[in-house]
């Protein structure tokens, strides 16, 4: 699928580990990114200092679903999932 521009989604949902501008430690998950606009663009597209983790990040309707709501639930699910730290079982 393509992303859809003006979503921000996951911009916004999951955890970053690497720094980006203005966010030297990267970001928490459900944070916004300070790179994203008030309209859910990035202000790096298309920057070398846009990090790596973004630029190849690929819109996939398993993680996006239809809409800008559905893909913050999808991957907020995804960031509780893959989280690392101790397993109840
Ligand atoms: S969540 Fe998906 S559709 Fe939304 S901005 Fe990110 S890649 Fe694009
Ligand atoms: S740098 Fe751009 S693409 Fe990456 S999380 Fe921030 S706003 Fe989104």
């Amino acid at each position: 699928m393509d992303c859809r521009p003006g979503c921000g989604a996951c911009c916004i949902a999951p955890s970053i580990s690497s720094a980006i501008p203005g966010m030297p430690s990267g970001k928490p998950a459900g944070v916004r990114c300070a790179q994203l606009t008030a309209d859910n663009l990035c202000r790096l597209y298309g920057q070398p200092d846009r990090p790596a983790v973004c630029v190849r990040l690929r819109a996939d309707e398993l993680t996006c679903g239809q809409t800008a709501t559905e893909a913050l639930v999808l991957l907020a699910e995804l960031e509780r999932a893959t989280r690392p730290g101790p397993r109840s079982f």
